[in-house]
């Protein structure tokens, strides 16, 4: 096996095994590779691996990456902070944004869709007390929410969040879980969780998360070699 694939191997037995703990089927988790900073040929042999689901987080990068990949059957998921003015070029690769944080973004996104199918989002979260991190805060969020149901080309699937550094990992899970509570009084069906990454994935599935964004226990640290 090469490193690469042990490394795959040994994060969905981890997956696995948490799920177990859990007492949840592991089926029901998304595990999405996070790829930023490496190259269009990790993904490809990724993609050789079986893997479906990868996420990025500059939309510059990705777009170049989806293009040189466009002959796989990839979902590319953006997880990364996002302006406005690149919601329709985001659209056009994207299948999922997890990281729809204000109201404008979201009229963007709406409008960049006229037509297309309805594209999955997640409303980040701002765990934590720096206005200027990404992310609604979690008070705000079930407003976020309403606005979003009211706009016909986005799929309201649930809450994303980054655990904080200076958080412990559990404790910042239940708040992502509480806010997923309140997501879903006004919006049953939005009931996903994307949290968890390299360093706390076992903890995010033991609060409840379904969509996993991991990236450097698979890809090992970034490629300098391009
Ligand atoms: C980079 C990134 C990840 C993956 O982080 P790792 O610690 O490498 O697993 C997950 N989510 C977001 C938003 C990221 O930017």
């Amino acid at each position: 096996m090469t490193d690469l694939a042990d490394r795959l191997a040994s994060v969905d037995a981890a997956i696995a095994d948490a799920a177990r703990e859990a007492g949840r089927d592991a089926a029901e988790l998304t595990r999405i590779v996070v790829t930023k900073f490496h190259p269009a040929s990790l993904v490809r042999e990724l993609a050789e691996l079986g893997v479906r689901d990868v996420g990025e987080n500059r939309h510059q990068e990705a777009v170049v990456k989806a293009g040189e990949l466009a002959d796989l059957d990839l979902r590319w998921h953006f997880v990364g902070q996002l302006q406005r003015n690149k919601a329709r070029a985001v659209r056009a690769y994207a299948s999922s944004v997890h990281s729809l944080d204000r109201a404008e973004l979201a009229d963007a996104l709406d409008r960049a869709g006229e037509g297309a199918a309805p594209l999955d989002v997640f409303l980040e979260l701002n765990l934590t007390d720096d206005p200027g991190r990404g992310g609604v805060a979690p008070a705000e969020v079930e407003r976020l929410a309403a606005h979003v149901l009211t706009l016909p080309s986005l799929a309201l699937r649930g809450v994303m969040a980054v655990a904080p550094l200076e958080t412990e990992p559990r404790v910042a899970f239940a708040r992502v879980r509480a806010a997923s509570d309140r997501v879903r009084s006004i919006a049953p069906h939005a009931s996903e969780i994307s949290a968890g990454m390299s360093g706390d994935f076992r903890e995010a599935i033991l609060a409840g998360a379904t969509h996993l964004r991991i990236g450097t226990a698979i890809t090992g640290k970034r490629s300098t070699a391009g």
